[in-house]
């Protein structure tokens, strides 16, 4: 199996406090410190509360933000990385911009209203291809039939269409050039109940049919867990556990994953689930607790969990936990 994507100890920080001479400053530290590789034609679903740095990271991985440390690897290619001499040159990224997209978490707020939805679907295949008039707009009415639309939507502005439909433009917008790696942000997040499985489905047809490989975040386990291959927990701007999804649904290790799970409304009344509640808030961003992160809220807390930040243990081989009581 290919890795199409690796991400090492990726941070993004943001300073909000700058006092003379520099040394105090703050920082909201959003993302900080993550590891983790995605294989190629895989879903790997990052899952946790809001504001736990999930849309920060995906953007620092495709540098729609900068990232602040660490590095990116896409394809064996460096893309980002603080030792500038090591990535690859601006005009290489502006080719690899076409492969690495986004889908938006918001069909209303993604889609500019004073342009048709033929100019919203071509312009990135303007950009990216050298092709006439009339190839282009063929390949727009390609890519917006392939996500359920009828090409005669294209002559149509935003407001004329449902929810549900604008992601299938959204989405058709994003995969009109061909991309191979898409960071998908919530993308039914924002829909009726009844419209997110339907587009689920239709990400996992286009996933086949394109030969796509997705990050998937979500704020919803059982989303995450039924549609990815793999996921990773994050808390707190860090990952605290990452291996095969049926695994960390059916068993999870770390404290916060089970919490987590335990918060999904259960599938049956009889399916055995405890329910886990956190105490607390979580922390801000800018002082994150010493030693584990998640200390604060533990249910399993000890001392040495105040004191020491718990590093990735390797469990059955294919998924790490970090946290002390794995040791
Ligand atoms: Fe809880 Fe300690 Fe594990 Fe952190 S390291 S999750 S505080 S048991
Ligand atoms: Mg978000």
């Amino acid at each position: 199996e290919k890795i199409i994507l690796e991400v090492e100890n990726l941070k993004k920080y943001y300073p909000i406090r700058k006092k003379a001479f520099g040394k105090t400053e703050e920082y909201v530290k959003s993302v900080d410190g993550i590891s983790f590789s995605v294989k190629e034609n895989t879903i790997l679903g990052v899952v946790g509360e809001s504001g736990c740095g999930k849309s920060t990271m995906g953007k620092a991985i495709l540098n729609l933000i900068e990232p602040t440390d660490g590095r990116v690897i896409y394809n064996g290619k460096i893309i980002y990385s603080n030792d500038k001499k090591e990535c690859i040159s601006k005009s290489e990224m502006t080719k690899l911009r076409g492969e690495m997209q986004m889908i938006f978490q918001d069909p209303y707020a993604s889609l500019d209203p004073r342009k048709s939805i033929e100019s919203i679907v071509s312009e990135g295949i303007k950009k990216h291809r050298n092709l006439t008039k009339d190839e282009i707009r063929e390949k727009a009415a390609e890519i917006l039939e392939l996500c359920g639309m009828d090409r005669a939507c294209m002559v149509r502005y935003p407001h004329e269409f449902s929810g549900g439909q604008r992601q299938r433009i959204g989405i058709a917008r994003s995969l009109a050039i061909n991309p191979k790696f898409v960071v998908c942000d919530e993308p039914t997040a924002a829909l009726d109940v009844s419209i997110q499985s339907q587009i689920l489905n239709l990400m996992l047809d286009l996933k086949e049919k394109m030969g796509l490989t997705y990050i998937f975040i979500s704020h919803n386990f059982n989303v995450v867990k039924s549609f990815c291959d793999e996921i990773a927990v994050m808390y707190l701007g860090k990952i605290v556990e990452y291996g095969p999804a049926e695994k960390i649904y059916k068993n999870p290790k770390h404290p916060y994953t089970q919490a987590l799970i335990s918060s999904v409304p259960r599938n049956s009344p009889d399916e055995k689930k405890e329910r886990i509640r956190l105490t607390g808030s979580i922390p801000s961003a800018v002082e994150i607790p010493a030693g584990c992160r998640f200390s604060t809220r533990c249910p399993y807390v000890s001392d040495i969990c105040r004191q020491k930040e718990p590093e990735g243990m390797n469990l059955d081989n294919d998924r790490t936990v970090y946290c002390h009581l794995y040791k």
